[in-house]
């Protein structure tokens, strides 16, 4: 599957629409902002696509090292190009999109479940209780690796005044 030029461009250019309001206000009365640098020596590396580095948990700048060291914990530090992974910094941002996508789908199939076949209630409990932590944790760790692979390549960071 190609992933190329396909929903990233979007995403990316509704981060940057985010992120250019919120700073707009500021701009406007005239506070200079320094933008952080997190995409240092990035011209030392040939482009990664960002939405694919970050499914497949790679490193934003090289796309071969790993992005997490345990099941949600981001690494230190890539262990292939060595890029500090310090500014990775996703927040709530993958909880509220793992809410969204997983309580559709459970909830969804709960409520087909329970119009088609009517069954006992202890056996929506069996079902859908695994189902919704297992896509949840496997959700979690897609929608953050997005995140942060986004966030190198929009050089995305909080504002800072630059004074
Ligand atoms: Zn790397």
């Amino acid at each position: 599957m190609n992933w190329k030029r396909v929903g990233c461009g979007n995403v990316a250019d509704f981060f940057s629409v985010l992120i250019a309001l919120q700073m707009a206000p500021a701009v406007r009365q005239g506070q200079r902002f320094a933008v952080i640098a997190t995409n240092d020596n990035a011209g030392r590396f040939p482009p990664v696509e960002p939405i694919g580095a970050g499914l497949g948990g790679c490193c934003p700048r090289c796309g071969k090292g790993r992005l997490f060291s345990g099941l949600l914990k981001v690494a230190p530090r890539c262990d292939k190009c060595d890029l500090d992974y310090s500014f990775a910094d996703a927040g709530d941002g993958p909880a509220v999109f793992v809410i969204l996508i997983v309580g559709f789908v459970a909830v969804g199939l709960a409520l087909w479940t329970e119009v088609s076949f009517d069954p006992p209630l202890w056996l929506h409990f069996l079902l859908w209780i695994p189902l919704t932590l297992a896509l949840s944790l496997v959700a979690l760790r897609l929608v953050k690796g997005v995140l942060v692979t986004l966030q190198y390549a929009n050089k995305a960071a909080e504002g800072r005044i630059d004074r």
